[in-house]
């Protein structure tokens, strides 16, 4: 695939311009929302693009691909992000290589992360998924069950607990797309309100980036929008990269 420069500065360029208005118009500091480009289905060539254009963070859903890719592009000193399903027999590559985990959804997987987090490395950092809305993906924590999950997570000792993540329904109108972001914005409030120190949203994707940041997003996860349409298949992404497995 060939990855044109010109493109990712100007895919950039217009995601920044989206960030910057909303802000703008809700009242928002735009340095107050970070930009996690999500480059899953997409090769180590387009990551190094986005480097070079100054992202620093970057996020995966795949933890094979997502390992062949950091080692890639391992001189670019990036900072990562899982945001797929945590399996727990995943938890130790995942405690070793990411820096932040936005899909924690049950105690175990944070135990494990906990324990499998390496003494070298910083505290993990953590979003907890929250399943909202009765047709989202399997993932995620119930709302009534998450406070107890947010303080058992709070006290393992390798774990950083930062905020709650969700990836709701899709929907076609802003209102509606407010609507799931107010709620998990509200949950994080109410466990401030509890003494948990969170500071972080994990919420807007390429279609709702606005709603997102209207509701008060600090973490804004873009993958088409910045990279273009994914390969349908992401097992598949090593041939891309000129790797030679089939396509
Ligand atoms: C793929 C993915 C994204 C990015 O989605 P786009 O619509 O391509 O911006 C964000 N979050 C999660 C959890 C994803 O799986």
């Amino acid at each position: 695939m060939l990855i044109r420069p010109q493109i990712c500065a100007e895919n950039l360029a217009r995601v920044r311009a989206r960030i910057l208005s909303t802000a703008t118009a809700t009242g928002r500091n735009p340095e107050s929302v970070t930009l996690l480009a999500v480059s899953k289905g997409q090769p180590p060539e387009a990551v190094r693009q986005f480097a070079a254009l100054g992202l620093r963070d970057f996020a995966e859903n795949y933890l094979q691909e997502a390992l062949t890719k950091m080692d890639a592009v391992a001189d670019a000193a990036l900072r990562w992000h899982f945001i797929g399903p945590v399996q727990s027999n995943k938890t130790a590559a995942i405690a070793e290589r990411f820096a932040w985990v936005h899909t924690v959804d049950r105690p175990r997987i944070a135990e494990r992360l906990s324990a499998q987090r390496p003494h070298y490395a910083p505290p993990l950092k953590i979003c907890l998924q929250v399943k909202l809305g009765s047709e989202t993906s399997k993932s995620g924590v119930l709302p009534a069950d998450l406070p107890a999950l947010a303080a058992s997570v709070a006290r393992l000792p390798r774990l950083e607990l930062r905020g709650l993540m969700c990836l709701p329904p899709p929907e076609t109108t802003r209102d509606r797309q407010r609507h799931w972001f107010a709620e998990l914005a509200g949950l994080a409030s109410l466990l401030r309100a509890q003494g948990l120190p969170l500071d972080t949203l994990s919420m807007g994707m390429s279609t709702d980036l606005e709603a997102a940041i209207e509701e008060g997003s600090t973490l804004l996860r873009i993958g088409t929008a910045l990279f273009g349409p994914r390969t349908s298949d992401p097992g598949s992404i090593s041939s891309l990269d000129g790797t030679g497995a089939p396509s």
